[in-house]
Formats: structure tokens, sequence, C-alpha cells
């Protein structure tokens, strides 16, 4: 399960090794590694990695703003990575909705899952336009 994590869980002046980053964050094994991939820095001269509490109330503090920055008109959302991304392959599908309104879909290029976005009746063509629509026939 996916969830947010509290920006001020780790005290600032400790030091958490993996296995301390994981249960302090109830998170599975490979998650803070995923995390330095992300941005998250563990601290230089430390093996095996760790990080220090300051810097995981920060990565996890600049995740929650990232989830509230907009997207450009063409980006994606994606569930899994919570980032914005463009569809794999430039490929989305439409799922009409009221109005002239879409459900745009598209897969994540970094974690296969879904991309979406909801777009109103005037944004829909530049979607068109820039991506290649996958007709459900297809499949
Ligand atoms: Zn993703």
């Amino acid at each position: 399960m996916r969830r947010r994590h509290h920006p001020n869980k780790a005290k600032s002046n400790w030091v958490y090794d993996l296995k301390a980053t994981r249960s302090l964050y109830d998170v599975s094994r490979n998650t803070p590694l995923n995390w330095i991939k992300q941005g998250l820095h563990p601290i230089d001269d430390q093996k095996p990695v760790a990080f220090r509490g300051d810097e995981l109330n920060r990565f996890h503090l600049q995740r929650r703003q990232n989830l509230r920055c907009r997207l450009e008109p063409h980006e994606f959302f994606c569930v899994g990575c919570k980032r914005p991304k463009l569809p794999l392959d430039g490929e989305i599908e439409a799922i009409p909705s009221r109005k002239g309104a879409a459900r745009i879909t598209g897969v994540c290029p970094d974690c296969r899952g879904a991309v979406f976005r909801f777009v109103g009746p005037q944004g829909t063509s530049a979607f068109f336009e820039k991506y290649a629509v996958k007709s459900r026939d297809e499949k």
C-alpha cells in the first residue's frame, strides 16, 4: 500500500540505517533505495547506506509539495510514482466523459502503472494531437 509519510517523522539528529528507515516508515525492503533514486540523499561516507533524520524529513516534505504541483498541459500524474509523467510510447486511451470531457489514461514509463488525467472539453484536442490514441478495439 502506498501512503504519504508525515514529514516530521524522523528525529533530525538521528542517523537511520536502512532497517531503521524501513521500520520508521513501515515500508518494504526496497522502498528506501527507491527514495534515493527519487532524490533522498544518503550520508555519503557511510557504508552500509544510512540517512540523517533531517534529510528524511526534508525528502518527505518535498514529496508532499510535489504532489501539489500543477501538471504541465500535456503531463499525466502517476499514482504509483506520485509524480508527473509522460505516457509510455506516447500512447493514450481516452474514456469519454460528460459534456466532451475525457478521462485520459496511459502507462507510466517507470513503474508501468496507470497514469491518468481528467481533461475538460477544451483540453482534449491538445492530447489527441500530441499523443497516439489507442483504440480500445485494438486490444
Ligand atoms: Zn509510475
